[in-house]
């Protein structure tokens, strides 16, 4: 079994390694919106100090203090004494949550998960309707395409899945989805702080993949792609299935030389690195491999990219919970690839497309945005069997 904490008792030693240097409020994107130094990190930490000494009760204060944050990983990655600050984070939320102390706009979400096994509690029969049909195949299949909650309940998101499993088809993977036997992978369970439900949650999916009989899982989006690989070992230890992100797949592709590309595209993009794969995964040059390989696209750097990328607001479950606190960094993203001249901002995140392309429309911004494997399809690829 691997080790998963679950309350702020466990971090105690983490909070006096903080040097009280805050450069942990400079890269943060809730404290640049709301500006009050219980949202930055080094804010958080001493609230949940006094939280656990019994100096503060569970005010709205210290609750807005942990769900306030976007989990973007960024305070971390500048933090010079290296404090855990993701994990006090979500160990913040478990606590609360096991007072039932949470953000309002938690509950619903909550409940969508417990009855339907979706964040936006559709009915679980809906849930391929704008998909390619795969389903469940009688056969076991050693690959499984997890579609996720986003690009399954979200019309407009739909396109992700259905690129991807083009693409699939004609990488020749011989691969099968769960149609709507699939449930939530847990993560917005995790954001809430909600850790039994999340391991139950773990449980279910673990049995569905069991009974595909799958020994590797691919996914289109990097949220899902995270928990199944960091956080579903924490609970069972290691597994007896690989997880890879749909661009690891074409990338290794890329690297062997066995696609070829017919289609010229002709198009001049920004890359918008979400948090799930960059910080949190590491992966910042492989995408930018797969988009250097595409004929006729050029790609623009943003002033803030890669390990130093912006969230786009939609990280951490904000947009539930601090709806316009969300948008607002939206806006600012959107702003950040409008300075690049680019027409299009790419990114590997159904979430990161859903919520910036909200912020593009509400304010009629000329800018289109657009899934990475969407790009690499409009390049019309050919590849070779393995
Ligand atoms: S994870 Fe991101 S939003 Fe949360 S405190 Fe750190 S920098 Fe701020
Ligand atoms: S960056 Fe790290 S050490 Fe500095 S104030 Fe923030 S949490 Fe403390």
């Amino acid at each position: 079994m691997g080790e998963f904490k679950i309350s702020l008792k466990e971090f105690e030693i983490q909070f006096y390694k903080c040097q009280r240097c805050g450069k942990c409020r400079v890269v943060c994107p809730t404290y640049e919106e709301v500006g009050w130094e219980s949202i930055s990190a080094r804010g958080r930490i001493l609230l949940a100090q006094a939280f656990l000494k019994g100096d503060l009760p569970p005010t709205k204060r210290l609750i807005d203090s942990m769900y306030l944050c976007t989990t973007c990983k960024f305070c971390e990655e500048v933090c010079p004494a290296d404090v855990k600050l993701i994990e006090i984070g979500e160990a913040g939320r478990a606590d609360l949550y096991r007072l039932k102390k949470i953000p309002e706009g938690y509950f619903k979400l909550l409940q969508n998960i417990f009855t339907t096994d979706n964040p936006f509690g559709f009915d679980p029969s809906t849930r391929t309707e704008f998909i390619q049909k795969v389903g469940l195949q009688e056969k076991k299949a050693d690959v499984l395409f997890y579609v996720g909650c986003m690009a399954s309940s979200v019309r407009r998101l739909a396109r992700v899945a259905n690129k991807t499993i083009d693409l699939l088809k004609s990488m020749n993977i011989n691969f099968t989805t769960l149609g709507n036997q699939e449930v939530c992978c847990g993560e917005p369970l995790l954001c809430a702080g909600a850790k039994p439900e999340f391991e139950k949650q773990a449980e279910k999916n673990l049995k569905l993949f069991q009974k595909v009989g799958v020994k590797e899982i691919i996914t289109a989006c990097p949220a899902c792609f995270e928990v199944f690989k960091n956080y579903y070992p924490k609970i069972f230890g290691k597994m007896d299935f690989n997880v890879h992100h749909i661009l690891e797949v074409l990338a290794e592709r890329i690297r062997k030389g066995s696609v070829e590309f017919k289609k010229e595209v002709n198009m001049k993009i920004t890359y918008h690195d979400s948090c799930h794969l960059g910080r949190r995964m590491q992966l910042y040059e492989l995408p930018r491999e797969i988009i250097r390989s595409l004929p006729g696209v050029e790609l623009v750097e943003m002033k803030l990219s890669k390990e130093n990328s912006m969230c786009c607001g939609g990280g951490g479950g904000l947009n539930v919970a601090f709806p316009e606190v969300a948008h607002s960094i939206a806006k600012k993203r959107v702003k950040d690839a409008l300075e690049t001249g680019v027409e299009a901002i790419v990114t590997d995140c159904p979430t990161c497309e859903f919520i910036l392309s909200h912020a593009i429309v509400e304010d009629k911004l000329k800018i289109r945005i657009l899934s990475l494997v969407e790009l690499v399809s409009s390049a019309e690829p050919v590849f070779q069997a393995d």
